[in-house]
């Protein structure tokens, strides 16, 4: 296991200045002098892809050498931001510019500014990645999480990026510690479905691959709103791994509650990793009913199940005419058709009142610890 690159998000903060309405990270922050130190990220294992997030990881002033130390061990860096701190975005693209910087915005302006509780958000983020294509950066993209209130900004934003020749990384409602969520569900499963379907159509049309297997992903994330099994297996733990602030590594960001394979302020890398603790947490993985459909997960099955993803690209770039009809799901036909409920589906969620969210604080992740 020792030597196999390994792709692994490190979220440096959960600090955040934004109040998004499908996130209570903001609720409970980490303390400054709690967080990730360059000693621990100096342990992390060789990877070929690596993820900063957060919280909001620009709210971290000492940034650039975090970054500074994973590219001594990753063969290539993305860092998720809000894009509010648009001097310090700048300033760290310019130092290193082969980073990929993907700047979540989650509508058109009004519906941005009322999502994500950021005054002037859209217009901060909006110019921080114009700014970023004026400097030549070549790694620039948008984030969208998609919900009822959203949904119908889904193809304007798309076609916006297009034209800025950037990428689109879409996501939908999850509920687990990392956002302090369970109250998340997609209300009007249709109409949201019919936007990622023109959306699916858009990419679809398209000259380039890599959005054809971006259209494979939202016909995925189609599945998932409707609360169905995964279309490929979840293999986080086993080569993909998350670092939380506090040094605890854990399989991915979905769980209900922090599953945690060891500590990297603690224990060596090669320690943590060939541990018991975390081959519980690998067989908890095997046998996860969440589901979730988030890039993090589904791009590592992507690649690992390559013919799958490949087979429905060219099954619906060779169709004639209208190349993907959401009803090709099981699942929506029976919905339109009254034969399984909105509540049946409410239920498949993982959306639920019952409890409090685990906000996966240390004072709370005590007794996940083996
Ligand atoms: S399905 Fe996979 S990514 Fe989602 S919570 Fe379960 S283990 Fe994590």
């Amino acid at each position: 296991m020792g030597t196999k690159k390994l792709n692994g998000t490190v979220i440096v903060t959960y600090r955040c200045n934004a109040r998004c309405n499908m996130c209570s990270r903001f609720k409970a922050p980490t303390r400054p002098e709690e967080e990730l130190s360059l000693e621990t990220i100096k342990k992390l294992p060789p990877m070929y892809f690596t993820n900063i997030t957060g919280g909001e990881p620009f709210i971290r002033t000492d940034l650039k050498d975090i970054v500074r130390e994973l590219y001594k061990k990753s063969d290539r860096i993305v860092i998720s931001t809000n894009g509010y701190f648009t001097d310090r975005i700048l300033n760290l693209a310019e130092e290193f510019p082969e980073v990929g910087i993907r700047i979540s915005i989650e509508g058109l302006q009004e519906t941005n500014d009322e999502i994500r509780g950021l005054p002037n958000g859209f217009e901060r983020g909006y110019s921080t990645l114009k700014k970023l294509v004026e400097m030549g950066h070549p790694d620039v993209g948008f984030g969208m999480t998609v919900q009822d209130r959203n949904a119908p900004d889904l193809v304007p934003l798309y076609k916006l990026s297009d034209e800025l020749g950037m990428e689109f990384a879409t996501a939908s409602l999850h509920n687990s510690f990392y956002f302090v969520e369970n109250k998340n569900v997609i209300h009007d499963r249709p109409m949201v479905a019919q936007n990622f379907e023109d959306l699916i159509n858009e990419l679809l049309k398209s000259k380039s691959p890599k959005k054809w297997f971006r259209a494979y992903f939202n016909h995925g994330l189609i599945n998932y709103i409707y609360g169905q099994p995964r279309l490929l297996p979840c293999d986080m733990a086993f080569d993909t791994f998350f670092i939380d602030p506090y040094g605890d590594v854990v399989p991915c960001n979905g769980t209900k509650d922090k599953e945690v394979m060891g500590n990297l302020n603690e224990q060596t890398w090669d320690e943590l990793w060939n541990s018991e603790q975390a081959e519980r947490v690998r067989a908890k993985v095997r046998h996860c009913d969440r589901n979730c459909w988030m890039i993090g997960s589904v791009s590592p099955a992507m690649h690992k199940y390559i013919w799958k993803p490949a087979t429905w690209v060219l099954r619906h770039k060779l169709k004639p005419g209208k190349k993907y009809d959401m009803h090709e799901l099981k699942v929506v036909r029976d919905y339109e058709e009254g034969r399984v409920t909105r509540e049946e589906l409410d239920a498949l969620s993982t959306c639920d009142l019952s409890s409090d969210p685990n906000d996966g604080l240390r004072r709370n992740a005590v007794s996940n610890h083996g």
